[in-house]
């Protein structure tokens, strides 16, 4: 069985016997968040921008496991400064795998931290695990590329911010949705502080008037994909 668990915010955990991947892995301080990696076979862990509550603890991770992070360049390097095991790709790139692909693909948004003043550019990501499509659109806001994004690769499941406030807010969200063509919603980066709290009911009606399935999904709740 392959499964997305959702952790909280906007990490979540994509596994099969294969490999563990885990993005945005915001764990320690994130007040949704009961995840032990120390359970889990983790290989690589995506990070979509150095925000501390996105880049989280992928460095002290990496380290723990010897799992890879995958991120934008300048941000990758950061993290092998640290210690950490890193790929530096970026926006456009796309990494294969045995079990499909990881392509990093762009948002609207900034990417640092105090201990980095720049970390590139910020990314959403479309993992395709074997032919399950999966696009996490990291934090952004409402952008016309998600219309390109939808044409291209049609991504089945879609994760996208929805608290508003640092990112697009549960309308504009659901615009991205309708772009993106996807079958099923899992919103993300809501709830979790008190200047991005979201009546989630609300966003649910809005996906689903739009003929699509939305799964707001809670901390360690998962979809087998
Ligand atoms: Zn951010």
């Amino acid at each position: 069985m392959k499964k997305l668990t959702y952790i909280g915010h906007s990490a979540c955990f994509i596994e099969k016997d294969w490999d563990g991947i885990l993005i945005d892995p915001f764990i320690t301080g994130n007040p949704a968040a009961n995840f032990d990696f120390k359970q889990k076979r983790i290989t690589y862990i995506v990070v979509t921008h150095a925000h501390l509550d996105h880049l989280g603890d992928a460095i002290a991770i990496s380290k723990a496991t010897g799992a890879q992070i995958i991120t934008v360049f300048e941000l990758a390097n950061y993290c092998m400064e640290k210690g950490a095991k890193a790929i530096g790709i970026n926006i456009g790139g796309c990494l294969e795998f045995k079990w499909g692909s990881i392509r990093f693909l762009p948002a609207i948004h900034t990417s640092s931290n105090p201990d980095l003043p720049y970390g590139g550019l910020a990314a959403s990501v479309l993992f395709d695990i074997e032919g399950t499509t999966i696009y996490h659109a990291g934090d952004t806001a409402l952008m016309s590329e998600f219309a390109l994004i939808g044409e291209l690769y049609h991504p089945y499941y879609s994760l996208l911010p929805v608290g508003g406030y640092y990112t697009m807010d549960i309308n504009e969200a659901a615009v991205a949705a309708k772009m993106l063509y996807s079958m099923e919603i899992i919103p993300i980066h809501y709830n979790t502080f008190n200047n991005i709290k979201v009546n989630i009911d609300r966003f649910v009606d809005l996906i689903e008037a739009q003929g699509q399935k939305c799964i707001p999904l809670k901390p360690n709740e998962y979809v087998e994909l």
